[in-house]
């Protein structure tokens, strides 16, 4: 086994089994010994503390002394005896090796004794190698300004981390900023709160700031922040937005990438009303620009955006990895919630995936991503091709610049949901109607989504003129 950062790990775990952080600590105390030096190199001062972004139910939440031990135990001394936790025996795993081919030259093979320890519990914040990997990876590819106040996690791909996040803050009736369109299974994790969305339109460069402030204003009304720090004075029972979702790289269902002169304008309003930013971006490799685009995280001084990355689109969707990374506070609550509901991510497939960076390296890594982004933007431009074919005329599209959607306006029909379920169906095609990536679902809506990633390239025509003859003989009813 390969400890990681040994010394450092358990010095700062036996600070916190010490001074109470598992034994005793409400997540109050443990959230107090983290916070973020009060000033920035750059002066400006990052959100004092979180309990006010928390929910009621994740306040309450205490850690769990049996991951805590887990943790520990990852990064023990050698000659540890470890008596604490109820692993079971891996000897009586019944699996002798693991070998899975990547490509002609590399390969993952592990020993029995290596592959005992991948199918054996893993501390909640992730196997320790992948771990030390993906920190490397945020590091490289978009570092945030405070690293010493960031945390990384691994989860369940990124919904997973989206949802727990999102569960440890909301509480029902909370007011949400959210884009309009927005990702539906953000919206699913959302609607049981029964929240208030302040849905923002999107133009071709994302969420507008204009309308983004304009909500806020309306919102607050005479219920002004003040924003020295996280707790405003607002009026009894005024409800203050807490977050503010973003989807910025091939936006799902719009296709849309923010670009970081916009980014900027959305994160000084995030600044001005104290909204933290959560950053779904499981599109960010698969972006078909000169550059990579910058990241909120990136750019945030503050400590106010966790972003959710995935390796669903670039790897594996069924391996289910993806990784949270933002300030410590909120990673530490979300590993709570995570230490409660799911204990890790599969180990397995944590394996899988730290072994094929590891093999790849950044060279490696890279030159798949290219080869996924060409495969994307050849099926991306194909269907534009049969779209400007097709549909000019009966409908309107931006060409998505990432990710793996066309969003379509179709002309002369107000609500898409019957023709794309019933009609399109008959026809033997299927795609998405609009109203599923909508706040408000009772309104009727004339978009669809139509995805080019998995369609065989010599169906994108046939698709789309079957789709061109549906949206004809709906413009007659
Ligand atoms: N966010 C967005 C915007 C997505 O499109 C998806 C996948 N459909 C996810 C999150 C979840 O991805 P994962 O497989 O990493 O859980």
């Amino acid at each position: 086994r390969r400890a990681v950062n040994t010394s450092s790990t358990i010095r700062r775990s036996t600070q916190i089994v010490k001074t109470g952080g598992i034994l005793n600590s409400s997540i109050t105390s443990t959230m107090d010994s983290q916070k973020f030096s009060s000033t920035s190199k750059d002066g400006i001062t990052p959100p004092k503390n979180f309990h006010h972004f928390l929910n009621e139910k994740s306040l309450k939440r205490q850690p769990s002394l049996i991951r805590e031990l887990t943790k520990l135990f990852a990064s023990a001394e050698p000659g540890t005896i470890f008596m604490a936790g109820g692993l079971p025996n891996p000897d009586l795993f019944p699996y002798t090796s693991f070998s899975l081919q990547i490509d002609e030259k590399t390969s993952i093979n592990l020993s029995s004794q290596e592959l005992r320890l991948a199918l054996q519990y893993q501390p909640t914040m992730g196997h320790p190698e992948l771990h030390e990997e993906l920190t490397k990876l945020v590091q490289r590819c978009f570092p945030p300004p405070h690293w010493d106040n960031t945390g990384l996690i691994v989860t369940v791909g990124s919904q997973n981390a989206l949802h727990g996040m999102l569960e440890i803050i909301l509480e029902v009736g909370d007011p949400v900023v959210i884009p309009n369109p927005c990702y539906s299974s953000t919206l699913s994790i959302m609607d049981p709160y029964s929240p208030t969305y302040l849905a923002v339109p999107e133009d071709s460069d994302g969420m507008q700031p204009d309308a983004l402030r304009s909500a806020l204003q309306n919102w607050y009304g005479n219920n002004s922040p003040s924003q020295s720090d996280g707790n405003e004075k607002v009026k009894p029972g005024f409800k203050r937005p807490k977050i503010l979702y973003v989807n910025p790289t091939g936006a799902n269902p719009s296709g849309i990438v923010i670009p970081t002169e916009r980014k900027k304008e959305i994160y000084r309003i995030a600044q001005e009303y104290n909204l933290l930013i959560l950053e779904d971006d499981p599109y960010y490799f698969l972006h078909f620009l000169q550059e990579d685009p910058t990241t909120f995280l990136s750019m945030d001084v503050d400590g106010r955006v966790i972003r959710f990355d995935s390796f669903s689109k670039v790897l594996s969707s069924g391996i289910r990895v993806g990784f949270a990374t933002g300030p410590k506070n909120l990673i530490r609550s979300l590993e709570m919630y995570l230490q409660a509901s799911i204990l890790h991510a599969a180990s397995l497939s944590q394996v899988v995936v730290n072994g094929t960076l590891r093999n790849w390296g950044n060279d490696g890594f890279r030159q798949h991503m290219e080869t996924v982004k060409a495969f994307y933007r050849k099926r991306r431009d194909l269907m534009l091709e049969a779209a400007e074919k097709h549909l000019t005329g009966l409908a309107e599209w931006s060409t998505p610049n990432a990710g793996m959607f066309l969003w379509l306006k179709i002309r002369g029909v107000d609500d898409t949901f019957d023709m794309v379920m019933e009609r399109g169906i008959q026809r033997k095609i299927m795609a998405l109607p609009g109203r599923e990536f909508m706040a408000d679902k009772s309104k009727p809506c004339p978009y669809i989504r139509v995805s080019y990633s998995v369609i065989p390239e010599d169906q994108i025509e046939q698709g789309i003129s079957r789709l061109a003859e549906l949206i004809r003989d709906e413009q007659k009813l």
